[in-house]
């Protein structure tokens, strides 16, 4: 049987024309007309005024930090709950990760502990120089109190929309609401360059200055100039030729990704003690990952693993939830506020096939599978 991953890419049929397109023009590289549409497509789809496309979804989290103006020793505050990328760039940064946990609702940062954090950081003299907020499994996370705490303390957002393109808050886009907001288009995520991301604003002067960045900080002259610290970290014409096809069927994506949701949570429906993360009223998720919760007061600890562990014997891939930053070694010296929210779910969580490409007989199966080692 062929193994049914969590996650893999999913070609909509236009991504070879592009890319051949740009074989055929001599457009391989660096930069090149893939690379100006594909930006225009993700600035439209997300309503911010402008989008660079990078190498990745963390360079262009360390990109939002450095145009933040973030350096050695400053404070940033991210959610706990999130991929390691999420953090690793504060760190690039030589600044210090205060890690926030999750409330029940979305999974997301807690506005409460998150104003308490800030104000323990203002009161020791160390105001934060921004705040991550993640979309997590791309459910929205509640930026309307969000934005609110932001407001009042003064503390710049970036938004961590890795996993959300294609989720709306309240009918907009989400990557919209921070000052920036990130991309990713690994392989694993709702659409796919091969590897690749972005960065969002309405601010029109940090994409720009995001792009210089990004391709080594070139300053205008014959010969290489450089006045600051450049990168490497531009996308390239190839890659956003994928890109462009995939934001053609990105929709499409949306509704499978969302139909493998209901699929999963119709089928658990009468069982007592599995839960999936419901929506709540204005929030709008585009299912990345369908994510099941065993409840440990009806089933035993560690179900989620031994469930994990039975599936992998059928050549099906799930995954652990994310283990929240504040329990990573790499981390460990940093402050985190926790309620045990995200502990909670990591220890009673698994992460299903979720792809937009996975058959019905596979979903089938897997739903087959997990009842059976129930
Ligand atoms: C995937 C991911 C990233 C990193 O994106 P890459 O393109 O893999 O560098 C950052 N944050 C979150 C939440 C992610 O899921």
């Amino acid at each position: 049987m062929s193994r049914v991953w969590l996650s893999s890419p999913h070609m909509g049929g236009k991504e070879k024309e592009y890319v051949t397109e740009a074989f055929d023009t001599n457009w391989v590289a660096p930069l090149g007309p893939n690379v100006d549409q594909f930006e225009q497509q993700l600035s439209d789809f997300v309503g911010v005024k402008a989008a660079a496309a990078l190498s990745s979804g963390t360079s262009a989290l360390h990109l939002a930090l450095i145009l933040l103006g973030v350096k050695t020793d400053d404070v940033v505050l991210c959610q706990s709950f999130t991929f390691a990328a999420s953090a690793f760039p504060i760190r690039y940064c030589g600044a210090a990760p205060v890690f926030i946990d999750s409330e029940k609702d979305t999974w997301n940062i807690d506005p409460e502990l998150l104003e308490k954090a800030i104000q323990d950081c203002i009161s020791k003299g160390k105001k934060p120089a921004a705040m991550i907020v993640v979309h997590l499994y791309g459910m929205p996370a509640k930026m309307n109190e969000v934005l609110e705490i932001a407001k009042k303390y003064e503390v710049p957002v970036i938004e961590d929309a890795a996993e959300a393109l294609g989720s709306t808050y309240f009918g907009k886009a989400c990557g919209g609401f921070g000052e920036i907001g990130i991309l990713s288009f690994n392989g694993n995520k709702i659409i796919t360059t091969s590897g690749g991301g972005a960065l969002v604003s309405n601010n029109e002067e940090w994409v720009k200055k995001a792009r210089f960045y990004s391709t080594q900080s070139k300053e205008p002259a014959p010969f290489y100039l450089h006045n600051e610290l450049g990168y490497n970290y531009r996308m390239s014409n190839i890659c956003a030729g994928i890109g462009r096809g995939q934001m053609e069927v990105l929709p499409l994506r949306v509704d499978k990704r969302r139909e493998n949701f209901e699929r999963y949570r119709a089928a658990f429906a009468p069982f007592e003690g599995i839960s999936f993360l419901a929506e709540p009223e204005g929030f709008f998720s585009n299912r990345w990952l369908t994510t099941i919760v065993f409840d440990e007061n009806i089933y035993a600890s560690g179900t989620n693993e031994k469930i994990r562990v039975e599936l992998e014997k059928h050549n099906i891939e799930t995954r652990p939830l994310w283990k929240p930053l504040h329990q990573q070694p790499v981390f460990a010296e940093f402050t985190s506020y926790n309620n045990g929210v995200s502990d909670k779910l990591f220890a009673n969580g698994l992460c299903l096939p979720s792809g937009s490409n996975i058959t019905d007989e596979a979903l089938n199966n897997v739903i087959e599978a997990i009842k059976n080692n129930l």
